[in-house]
C-alpha cells in the first residue's frame, strides 16, 4: 500500500486543511463541503445525512444508508420515506404504476445521457 502523506488533499494533492469526520480523508478547501469531504457529501445518506449510502432509492433516486432504506427484493431498495409514501411492503413489490413511472423516467434520463455523451464525443 502506498503511504499517503498527511496534510495533502487525498483528492487533488493540494495542502489539506480538513479531515472528514466520516471517511477520515484529509482534503483541501476546494474539496471540503462544510462538514465533510465532497466525496462523502455526494455519497452520504440523503435522509439521515450521517451514514454513507449503500444504495439509491429505486423510487426517488436519492442515496440512502442501510438504516434509512428497506430491501424490498434482492436487487431493489427504497428509502423509508418512499416506502411510507407508497406504503410499500416487501411482499407486493413492485407496484405496477411505480414500475411504469420509473421506466419512463429512466428512458428520458438515458436519452439525456446519450445526448450529452454525443456532445462530448464531438468536441
Ligand atoms: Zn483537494
Ligand atoms: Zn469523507
Ligand atoms: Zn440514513
Ligand atoms: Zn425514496
Amino acid at each position: 500500500m502506498r503511504q499517503r502523506r498527511k496534510n495533502e488533499c487525498e483528492i487533488c494533492g493540494a495542502p489539506a486543511s480538513h479531515v472528514c469526520p466520516i471517511c477520515g480523508r484529509v482534503v483541501c478547501d476546494k474539496h471540503w463541503a462544510g462538514d465533510k469531504c465532497i466525496i462523502c457529501a455526494e455519497t452520504i445518506c440523503a435522509i439521515c445525512g450521517k451514514r454513507l449510502s449503500i444504495a439509491t432509492c429505486a423510487i426517488c433516486g436519492r442515496p440512502v444508508c442501510e438504516e434509512c432504506s428497506i430491501q424490498v427484493n434482492p436487487v431493489v431498495r427504497v428509502c423509508i420515506e418512499c416506502a411510507e409514501k407508497y406504503s410499500i411492503e416487501t411482499r407486493d413489490w413492485p407496484p405496477r404504476d411505480i414500475v411504469e413511472l420509473e421506466l419512463r423516467k429512466l428512458s428520458t434520463r438515458l436519452e439525456e445521457f446519450v445526448k450529452k455523451w454525443r456532445l462530448v464525443a464531438r468536441s
